[in-house]
C-alpha cells in the first residue's frame, strides 16, 4: 500500500446529504429494491412532465438487477415506482400484493387518465452481456414508453448505484444538491478529522452543514426523528414476528428467540454485552428479507448493524436526543466518505461496501458516544472497515437472507470491538480511514464479477445439498 491519500487528487467538498444516507423504504435491497423503485418513479414523472401517455410501458433489468432481481423483488419495486409509489410512504402490505393486483387488473393511474401495466412488462435480460455500452453499471435498467403505433416515445437508462441512490447516464438523479457551499467542507477522512477538531466531532461537522442548508428550522431534527422511529419500529416488529421468511430457503426468524434467551438470563455473561444488539440486527434484517420497511444504513442488506448498535447503546446509556442525532450524523459522515471514494454497493465492490461500511459507521458512532476523541473515532471507523476487506457478496438464491442476516449480527460484534479497540489501545494506527477506503475500492475492482451480487459465486453456488 502506498502512503498517498486516496483523495489526493479530489478536493471537491462532499455535498451528500445526511438524510440521503438513511432512506426509509421497503426491503430487501437498497440497490435492487429502493433504487429501482425511485428510478421507475422518476421515469414516470419525466413521462408525465412531457405529456407522454404510453400505450405500453417496459422496463428491462440488466446485470446484477437481472441476476438477483427475482430474489430481491426488483420487478415488484419497479412496478411500484411506475405506479408513482414512494419508498418512504408506501403501504408494505399493498406493496407485497402489487404483483397479484396488477395481474388481476393491469392498469394504473397516470395523471388524469390510466395506462396499462402488467407484471410481465418488467423483463429480465438473460444475455449476460457485459459490454459497457450495454451495461454501463452493474445495476442497469432501461425504461421505455411506447406509443399506440408501437414506436418508442421515450427511453431512459437508469443506474442504481447503491444505498438507494440512482442516476441516469447523463445526469444526477439521486442526491439532493445543497443550496450553498458547506460551512464545514470535507472531502476525505483526513479533512473530516480537521473539521471535526474545529466543530467538536465528526457528527457536528455534518450537522453544521445540514443546519446551514435546511429550508426551515427544525426540518433536520424532524427528519432524524423519523429515521430513528423507523429504526425502532423495524426492530420491534422484527422481534415480534415468527415463522419463515419468504422464498424457498426455509430461513426461520430468530430475532425473538435470541432476545428471549437474553431476557431469561440464559446467555453467558461474556456474551450478554452484545447479545441484545445482535438480536436487534437479526430483527432488522429479517424484516428487510420479508420486504418490510427498513432504513438504508447505508444499504438495506446491511441495514441492521447501525440501528442495532445505536438503539442498544441509546437504551443502555439513556442517550439524549441531541446525542442520538450527533451519533447518526457521525455514522453518515463515514458513509459519505466511503461512498465518495469507493462504493456502498455490493454489486460494485462486494459485501465489504455494505456490511463493511455499516460496521465502520456503527464503530465510529459508538466510539464517539463513548467519549472517543476525533483520532479514536477515525480509528474505530478504519478498524471496522479494514476487517471486512475482501468480503464478497454471495446471497444464496439471490435472497437477502443467507449469509446477509447473520453477517449483520457479526457486523455488530465487529463494530463493538472496533470502538473498544480504538478507545483502549492508544496510539495511532498505521492504516488511516482514507487508506483503507482506497484499498476497499481496489479490492472491489479486482474482485471477480461472480462475487458481486450475481449469485454466481461463493455461498450462492457452494452450499451442500441437504
Ligand atoms: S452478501 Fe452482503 S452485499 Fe450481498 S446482499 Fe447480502 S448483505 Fe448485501
Amino acid at each position: 500500500m502506498t502512503s498517498a491519500s486516496p483523495t489526493a487528487s479530489l478536493r471537491e467538498p462532499i455535498t451528500l446529504r445526511l438524510l440521503d444516507m438513511f432512506r426509509i423504504g421497503p426491503g430487501p435491497s437498497s440497490s435492487h429494491t429502493v433504487g429501482p423503485m425511485r428510478a421507475a418513479g422518476m421515469f414516470r414523472s419525466r413521462c408525465l412532465a412531457r405529456g407522454i401517455v404510453p400505450a405500453r410501458l417496459e422496463v428491462e433489468l440488466r446485470g446484477s438487477l437481472s441476476a438477483t432481481g427475482r430474489g430481491h423483488g426488483t420487478d415488484r419495486a419497479v412496478l411500484a415506482g411506475l405506479c408513482g409509489w414512494e419508498p418512504e410512504t408506501l403501504d408494505p402490505d399493498a406493496f407485497l400484493a402489487l404483483d397479484e393486483m396488477l395481474r388481476a387488473s393491469p392498469r394504473i393511474g397516470w395523471g388524469e387518465t390510466s395506462v396499462p401495466l402488467h407484471p410481465d412488462d418488467v423483463v429480465f435480460d438473460r444475455s449476460r452481456n457485459h459490454d459497457p455500452a450495454f451495461l454501463p453499471h452493474a445495476n442497469t435498467m432501461v425504461c421505455r414508453a411506447f406509443a399506440a403505433d408501437g414506436s418508442l416515445a421515450f427511453e431512459e437508462t437508469w443506474l442504481s448505484i447503491g444505498g438507494g441512490f440512482v442516476q441516469t447516464a447523463g445526469d444526477e438523479g439521486g442526491a439532493k444538491r445543497p443550496p450553498s457551499e458547506p460551512v464545514a467542507p470535507f472531502w476525505s477522512g483526513a479533512s473530516l478529522m480537521a473539521e471535526a477538531r474545529k466543530f467538536g466531532g465528526f457528527g457536528e461537522v455534518v450537522l453544521a452543514n445540514e443546519r446551514a442548508w435546511e429550508e426551515r428550522p427544525g426540518e433536520l431534527e424532524e427528519g432524524l426523528e423519523r429515521v430513528w422511529a423507523a429504526f425502532e419500529a423495524c426492530i420491534q416488529r422484527g422481534l415480534r414476528l415468527t415463522g419463515s421468511l419468504p422464498g424457498d430457503l426455509g430461513v426461520i426468524r430468530r430475532a425473538g428467540t435470541l432476545l428471549a434467551q437474553v431476557e431469561a438470563g440464559r446467555v453467558g455473561e461474556s456474551y450478554r454485552v452484545i447479545a441484545r444488539a445482535q438480536a436487534y440486527a437479526y430483527a432488522v434484517n429479517e424484516e428487510n428479507a420479508a420486504g418490510g420497511l427498513v432504513v438504508t444504513a447505508p444499504t438495506n442488506g446491511a441495514a441492521g448493524i447501525f440501528p442495532a448498535v445505536m438503539v442498544e447503546v441509546a437504551e443502555r446509556l439513556n442517550l439524549s436526543r441531541s446525542a442520538i442525532h450527533r451519533a447518526m450524523a457521525t455514522g453518515a459522515a463515514v458513509a459519505m466518505v466511503i461512498k465518495t471514494h469507493a462504493s456502498l454497493s455490493g454489486a460494485e465492490v462486494g459485501c465489504q461496501g455494505e456490511v463493511g461500511s455499516a460496521t465502520a459507521m456503527a464503530a465510529a458512532a459508538l466510539c464517539e458516544v463513548l467519549g472517543g476523541s476525533v483520532d479514536q473515532v477515525e480509528r474505530a471507523a478504519e478498524i471496522g472497515l479494514e476487517h471486512n476487506l475482501g468480503l464478497t457478496c454471495d446471497p444464496i438464491k439471490g435472497l437477502v437472507q443467507a449469509p446477509c442476516i447473520e453477517r449483520n449480527a457479526m457486523g455488530v460484534a465487529k463494530a463493538w470491538s472496533a470502538a473498544q479497540l480504538a478507545l483502549n489501545t492508544g496510539g495511532k494506527g498505521i492504516v488511516s480511514l482514507d487508506k483503507v477506503i482506497r484499498v476497499m475500492k481496489r479490492t472491489g475492482d479486482d474482485m471477480r464479477r461472480e462475487y458481486k451480487e450475481t449469485s454466481e459465486g461463493g455461498l450462492a453456488v457452494n452450499i451442500p445439498e441437504c
